[in-house]
C-alpha cells in the first residue's frame, strides 16, 4: 500500500485528490491524505447566499474553452448543473476620462478582427486606430528573449492600448500589472501568433477560419459556472473523498525528505508517506520545502502574489433598471480609482440574483493597491460606493453587502516565469516522490488548477510504479 499526502485543500489540491480517489476505487493500492490548514476546503473557491442572491467570495466562473474544470464537473455528475454567462449581454466598458466607452464589437483581447466597430469606437484614439491598421504589414520576428505584456503591445499597437485595455483586463485576471508580467507565460498564444505570422491581426484571422464551428452548433459561452456557484464544485468533489482522508485545521510546519520516504509535520498529525503533492501557493511552499532543498525554496519563494478584495453590493429593482444591459466595466490605471473592475452580476450569469434585485460585484487590490488589504470593510465599502456613484450614478443605499479578502492569492508570471518553471522542474526531478500542483505555475485559472492537481496526482502514480509511464 502506498501512502500520498497532499498539502493544501484548494481546487488543486482537491483536484489531485479526486484523481487519487479514482484509482483506489479502481483497486490501485494507494491511500492519500489531504492536509487543510484552515477550517474549510475550497482555497479561493467560496460562496454565500443573502436576501435570494448568490455571492461569490472568489472566482464566479472559468473559461469554458479550457475544458478541465468542465470535464471535473461531468465526472462529479454536474454536467446538468453546468450554465454558460449570457453572451447575449457580453458588453463590457472601459472608463475613459470618467465616462463608460463599450469594448468595440470584434475585439479578440486587444486585437481588432472587425474593422467598422473599430473604427468608430470612442475607445482609442485616431493614431491608435492607425497603429492598428499598421499592424497588418508587422512582420513575422520572434524576440530573443522574454519581454513584458506592456511591451509586446505597445510594439504592435502603441502605449494607448496598454492603458485603456491590456492593463485593465489583466488587473481583473491577475491583479498584476502589464508592465510586469511576462508575455510568454501570460500571453503564450499571442507570442506564437507573432513569431508565426507577425500580425496578430492577420494571425487571429486565420485561426479563426481554421477554428470556425459549424453553423449548426449553437456558439459556446465565454464563461461557464454553476448554478450553485463554485461551491458547489467543491462540494460534489469533497462528497467524493474518503471522509477520514480528510485533515482540516492542520497546517503543514514543513516537509522532510527520509532515505527512502516523506516526513510531513503537521503537530499531532505528523506523518510518513510514500509521495508528497504540494497544492499550496508558491509562496506557502516554500518554507515547508526549506530542508529538501535551498534552492527550490529560494525558486518558489521568488513568485510574487497578489492580494484583492471582492465586494458585493445587493441594489434594487430602480437601480437594476437603471444600469446598462452589460457584463460590468474595467478601469485603467490613469483612472486613478480603486476600483479595478466591476461586474454586474444579474446580467452575466442566470441564477445568480432575485429578478427584483441588482448585484454589483467590484474588484479591488492587485500589486499597485496592496493597501487596500489594510483598510476596514466600512473604509473599503465607503470608497466603493463612492466611486460607483461617480463612474454609474448609483448613489442609493445598498439593500445588503460583502467584503472579501484575498491576502497574497494570485500567482504573478513575470518576465523570466517559464525559465523559472524549467529550473524548478529540474529540482523537483531530483526530489523523486515529489509533485507540485497550484496557481503558481502553468496558469491561474481554475481549470488550469484542477489540470495542475491531476497531472500532479498522476505524475506521482508514475513515480510510485502505480501505473505504467
Ligand atoms: C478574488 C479572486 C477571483 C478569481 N476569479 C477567477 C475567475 O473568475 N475564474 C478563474 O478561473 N479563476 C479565478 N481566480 C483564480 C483561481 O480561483 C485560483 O487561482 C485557484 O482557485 C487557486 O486554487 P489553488 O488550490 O491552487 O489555491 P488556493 O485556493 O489558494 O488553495 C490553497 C490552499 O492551501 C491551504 N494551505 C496553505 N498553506 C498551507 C499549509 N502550510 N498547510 C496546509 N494547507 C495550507 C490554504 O489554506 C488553501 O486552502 C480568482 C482568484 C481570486 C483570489
Amino acid at each position: 500500500m502506498k501512502r500520498i499526502a497532499i498539502i493544501g485543500g484548494g481546487i488543486s489540491g482537491l483536484s489531485a485528490a479526486f484523481a487519487l480517489e479514482q484509482k483506489r476505487a479502481t483497486g490501485v493500492p494507494l491511500e492519500y491524505t489531504l492536509f487543510e490548514s484552515s477550517s474549510r476546503l475550497g482555497g479561493v473557491l467560496l460562496t454565500e447566499r443573502m436576501d435570494g442572491c448568490l455571492i461569490e467570495a472568489g472566482p464566479d466562473s472559468f473559461l469554458t474553452e479550457k475544458p478541465w474544470a468542465i470535464d471535473l464537473c461531468r465526472q462529479i455528475g454536474l454536467a446538468d448543473q453546468l450554465i454558460g454567462s449570457n453572451d447575449a449581454q457580453r458588453k463590457t466598458y472601459i472608463l475613459v476620462q470618467g465616462k463608460l466607452v463599450v469594448i468595440p464589437d470584434g475585439l479578440m483581447f486587444m486585437v481588432p478582427t472587425k474593422v467598422l466597430p473599430t473604427i468608430f469606437s470612442r475607445l482609442f484614439s485616431l493614431r491608435t486606430k492607425l497603429l492598428m491598421a499598421r499592424e497588418w504589414f508587422h512582420v513575422a520576428s520572434k524576440a530573443a528573449s522574454d519581454e513584458t505584456v506592456a511591451s509586446f503591445v505597445e510594439r504592435h499597437y502603441g502605449p494607448e492600448i496598454v492603458d485603456r485595455l491590456v492593463d485593465p483586463l489583466l488587473s481583473g485576471i491577475y491583479g498584476g500589472a502589464a508592465s510586469e508580467l511576462s508575455v510568454r507565460a501570460v500571453l503564450p498564444r499571442f507570442a506564437e501568433m507573432e513569431a508565426n505570422h507577425g500580425s496578430l491581426g492577420r494571425a487571429m484571422l486565420s485561426a479563426r477560419d481554421k477554428t470556425r464551428q459549424p453553423p449548426h452548433d449553437p456558439p459556446r459561452p465565454l464563461f461557464t459556472s454553476l448554478k450553485d456557484g463554485m461551491q458547489q464544485l467543491v462540494d460534489a468533489v469533497v462528497a467524493r473523498l474518503s471522509p477520514a482522508a480528510l485533515r482540516i485545521n492542520t497546517p503543514v510546519l514543513e516537509i522532510r525528505r527520509g532515505q527512502a520516504d516523506w516526513f510531513v509535520s503537521a503537530d499531532a498529525q505528523s506523518d510518513t508517506f510514500d509521495g508528497v503533492i504540494v497544492a499550496v501557493p508558491t509562496r506557502a511552499a516554500a518554507p515547508l520545502l526549506r530542508s529538501c532543498s535551498p534552492a527550490l525554496r529560494a525558486e518558489l519563494g521568488g513568485i510574487h502574489y497578489s492580494s484583492s478584495v471582492t465586494v458585493t453590493l445587493g441594489y434594487d429593482h430602480n437601480v437594476r433598471s437603471s444600469l446598462p444591459p452589460a457584463f460590468g466595466f474595467l478601469v485603467p490605471r490613469s483612472e486613478a480609482k480603486r476600483v479595478l473592475a466591476a461586474t454586474f452580476v444579474h446580467n452575466k450569469f442566470p441564477y445568480r440574483a432575485r429578478d427584483d434585485r441588482a448585484l454589483i460585484r467590484c474588484f479591488l487590490g492587485g500589486t499597485r493597491d496592496e493597501e487596500i488589504l489594510q483598510s476596514s470593510d466600512e473604509e473599503i465599502l465607503r470608497i466603493v460606493r463612492e466611486e460607483l456613484r461617480q463612474i454609474i450614478g448609483v448613489g442609493a443605499e445598498p439593500l445588503f453587502t460583502r467584503v472579501f479578502k484575498w491576502k497574497r492569492a494570485m500567482a504573478q508570471y513575470n518576465v523570466g516565469h517559464l525559465e523559472r518553471l524549467e529550473r524548478i522542474e529540474r529540482m523537483r526531478q531530483e526530489l523523486p516522490g515529489l509533485a507540485l500542483a497550484g496557481n503558481g505555475y502553468r496558469g491561474i485559472g481554475v481549470p488550469d488548477c484542477v489540470r495542475s492537481g491531476t497531472d500532479a496526482a498522476s505524475q506521482l502514480l508514475i513515480t510510485l510504479g502505480l501505473t505504467p509511464a
